[in-house]
């Protein structure tokens, strides 16, 4: 599974880190980053799923490529 992040859409409500702190990392404002590429451990799958569905803002989306492909 891989995730993309809208940062334009983020509004700092920083449940995603809260929920998947392996995925996520917040700046001094709450706003989100991804760690990494977006590329999620398939072990934080079902914790990155909760946290797309959660966000407030749909600023999170799942990546329909490949994890690891280019894009
Ligand atoms: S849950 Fe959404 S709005 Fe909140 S910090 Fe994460 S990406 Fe931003």
């Amino acid at each position: 599974m891989r995730i993309k992040l809208d940062r334009t859409l983020c509004d700092g409500f920083s449940r995603c880190a809260e929920l998947a702190p392996g995925a996520f990392s917040l700046d001094d404002w709450g706003y989100a980053s991804l760690k990494g590429d977006g590329t999620v451990a398939p072990a934080d799958e079902s914790k990155v799923r909760r946290a797309l569905l959660d966000c407030p803002v749909h600023a999170i989306q799942e990546h329909p490529g490949r994890p690891g492909a280019a894009g």
